[in-house]
């Protein structure tokens, strides 16, 4: 019997109005891990209901106070890191080092979010008038609504959860449909660390019903949204009309530079835990591969022997480097493309397949593409799986165009050995994060993580500025 998981609203377990369910699948067994009651725009308004109450207590609490509650569940997270891991690796596949990883992510935002409620500082200054004093407060929002993806089930949820709550705010939380019992237990620890009841709720189901239902909500203030470009736009077109404030983290397709003089074995392993870690389905995976032509056999050639000796299997072996991708439409979507490369004219140096490691799920193999022009659509359009493709160029200046040809704006990274050949790179790379001699992904929590152009729309995740993302500033004067 696989377990059923209802919804959490208003602190309780709660059967959804639609009586409807989804499975929750294993994408490297097929196993069904759970079935999970798909959440109604009625459940929606219970949610934002329980969200008001909620959030008439939480922000009344002293933000020092509600760092408690976010220690308490920090210190939660910390005791079932490898239970939540080894859930993470079943439930969307990545290796079990990088789910490990993934929580530890979440407990470090926890951590860190709750330190800021002692800086929740505004700023004071004098005024243009004798006896009077200005100064600022910052002021929770009010009921936020958050929809994230799969690829950090507990990480992501976690970068918009923990700066929101300790600013004060309150939450109607859709997870995605790919990883929602991993979000239902993130939600658990909250409410056993001693979140009040209602303060945050989850609605598990589609985004064309539930999401929708979040973002057209009239009593809803403000959404943040990870997930694909398309979308992300149709929900800034909605949020304008309830003049909603609205941050978006849309993807990318980061290139990563290498340069002739670059230490090439330190770029070998960027490149390939780039590229292929989390199986390619990073927001910040590196997708392109802007290669000095001095050193493209020789690094090719490295390349392809070390991507050939990666293993393939069930994240949860210690031997597999490389897990299943989520499901049948991602698998289908990365197929898609290998066609559209070699319709293309570039050269499919590696992969290009299914693969079967004696399991059933969706795996794909290591894939990369060579003699790839900028413009073609494998060089342009976010595949969120394991392929790279090869960009030839002859300096720094045309790998820097190259580089900045894309819609996206997430991540980039260069490998030189010269620093002001790092720095020029650093000032022209059109990208929310730059990484010199390290790969596109890896953010940290206390850093500002977001993109510019199709990426973002100027907000950013984590560090200060996510607290700012979810807090009103109010201007006070005081006559005395
Ligand atoms: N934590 C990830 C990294 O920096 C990015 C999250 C994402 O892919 O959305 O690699």
């Amino acid at each position: 019997m696989v377990q059923e998981y209802k919804l959490l609203i208003g602190g309780e377990s709660r059967d959804s109005s639609t009586g409807k369910t989804f499975d929750d699948i294993n994408p490297a067994t097929l196993e069904n891990l759970a079935t999970v009651q798909v959440a109604g725009a009625e459940d929606v308004d219970r949610a934002v209901e329980a969200a008001e109450k909620g959030f008439r207590v939480w922000s009344d609490i002293p933000a020092p106070r509600r760092a408690d509650v976010l220690f308490r569940a920090a210190r939660i997270l910390q005791e079932r890191k490898e239970e939540l891991a080894v859930l993470m690796t079943e439930e969307m596949g990545k290796v079990l080092p990088e789910a490990r990883g993934d929580v530890q992510e979440a407990i470090d935002i926890t951590t860190y979010a709750a330190g800021e409620g002692r800086r929740m500082f505004g700023e004071t200054t004098t005024s243009e008038l004798k006896d009077k004093f200005c100064m600022t407060v910052l002021r929770p929002i009010g009921v936020v609504g958050m929809i994230t993806p799969w690829n950090f089930p507990i990480a992501i949820p976690s970068w918009k959860i923990m700066p929101a709550l300790i600013a004060g705010n309150a939450i109607v939380f859709k997870p995605a449909s790919d990883t929602p019992m991993l979000a239902i237990k993130l939600v658990e620890i909250l409410m056993e660390a001693g979140l009040p009841p209602g303060v945050v709720s989850i609605v598990p189901g589609p985004g064309g019903s539930v999401g929708k239902s979040i973002v057209q909500h009239p009593r809803i203030r403000a959404i943040s949204f990870t997930g694909s470009l398309d979308t992300g736009k149709w929900i800034m077109e909605e949020c304008a009309k309830t003049m909603k404030r609205v941050s978006l983290e849309l993807g990318g397709k980061n290139p990563v530079i290498v340069m002739d003089d670059a230490d090439l074995e330190l770029a070998l392993e960027g490149v390939l835990w780039g590229a292929f870690g989390t199986t390619g389905q990073r927001c910040t995976a590196t997708s392109r591969l802007i290669l000095h032509e001095k050193v493209k056999d020789e690094f090719i050639a490295r390349l392809l022997a070390k991507t050939k000796s990666l293993r393939i299997g069930n994240g949860l072996l210690p031997e597999t480097d490389v897990g299943p991708v989520i499901n049948k439409s991602q698998l289908e979507k990365i197929e898609k493309y290998v066609r559209i490369g070699k319709e293309e004219g570039a050269t499919l140096l590696l992969g290009g397949s299914r693969v079967d490691p004696g399991l059933p799920g969706y795996f794909f193999e290591p894939t990369i593409f060579t003699d790839v022009m900028p413009e073609m659509k494998i060089a342009q359009e976010e595949i969120f799986g394991p392929v790279l493709s090869i960009i030839t160029v002859s300096g720094l200046d045309e790998a820097i165009e190259v580089a900045n040809n894309t819609k996206y704006g997430l991540s980039s990274a260069i490998y030189t050995e010269n620093v002001g050949t790092a720095f020029r790179a650093v000032e022209k790379l059109e990208a929310g994060v730059t990484y010199v001699n390290a790969p596109t992904i890896g953010a940290e929590v206390h850093l500002p993580f977001g993109g510019i152009k199709g990426t973002g729309n100027g907000f950013r995740e984590a560090g200060t500025e996510a607290i700012k993302e979810f807090t009103e500033v109010k201007a006070v004067y005081i006559d005395y």
